[in-house]
């Protein structure tokens, strides 16, 4: 086995990475989704945009059930 040389991989832009979207838009019915928006905006407010984004891929996901309407 040779030494294989190592690369830095490029830098990583906020665009994007998690597929759904870093600004999903939520429904407007859904209370899990309108928890979710407050948790995306409280990360960005302490610059967490980690939590923000996985927030956000959260919202991206969710099925968006109704309110009231279980199943
Ligand atoms: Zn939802």
């Amino acid at each position: 086995m040779t030494e294989r040389q190592r690369t830095l991989t490029p830098p990583v832009h906020l665009t994007d990475p998690y597929g759904g979207g870093l600004d999903a838009t939520p429904a407007a019915d859904c209370d899990v989704c309108t928890a979710l928006v407050k948790q995306r905006d409280d990360a960005r407010g302490r610059q967490d945009y980690a939590g923000a984004a996985i927030a956000s891929t959260e919202i991206a996901r969710h099925p968006h059930k109704q309110r009231g309407r279980t199943t």
